[in-house]
């Protein structure tokens, strides 16, 4: 069975719209099913598309619902995903998600303690980086 699967009439929650972010690279969709003290994104990327190096003050946890891709702490290999998988992602680890270059992938975001503060961003994931995850 191919892993490449056209999702963009979403699985399980809204797709919603485009979301234009200079901390993307390729196209991602969001939609924001709740607000505080709890936020939960349905975050849809597309095939190649992945975001920039970060840190979640609070710790994040990602559900994966579709699709296929990847998940890097700093200094440690990526991890494939698929769905059914969990992230726990501890406050102030510095890491990246998206989706394999080949497939759509879509997990729900939960920032898991927003009231510690937003995103810190950092540095896009080299083409390296991200090729070394797609071939493991
Ligand atoms: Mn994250």
């Amino acid at each position: 069975m191919s892993e490449v699967k056209d999702l963009s009439n979403s699985v399980i929650f809204p797709i919603g719209d485009v979301f234009e972010s200079n901390n993307f690279n390729g196209t991602v969709h969001l939609k924001m099913l709740t607000g505080k003290p709890c936020p939960i994104g349905n975050v849809t990327f597309e095939p190649g598309c992945r975001n920039n190096w970060h840190k979640h003050p609070g710790g994040q946890i990602l559900l994966v619902t579709g699709g296929k891709g990847y998940y890097q702490e700093w200094g440690k290999p990526a991890k494939k995903l698929h769905a059914g998988d969990v992230v726990n992602i501890p406050a102030d680890v510095k890491h990246w998600h998206g989706a394999a270059k080949d497939s759509w992938f879509v997990h729900l975001a939960v920032e898991a303690d927003a009231s510690k503060g937003s995103t810190e961003w950092l540095e896009p994931v080299s083409d390296e980086e991200y090729e070394r995850a797609n071939s493991n």
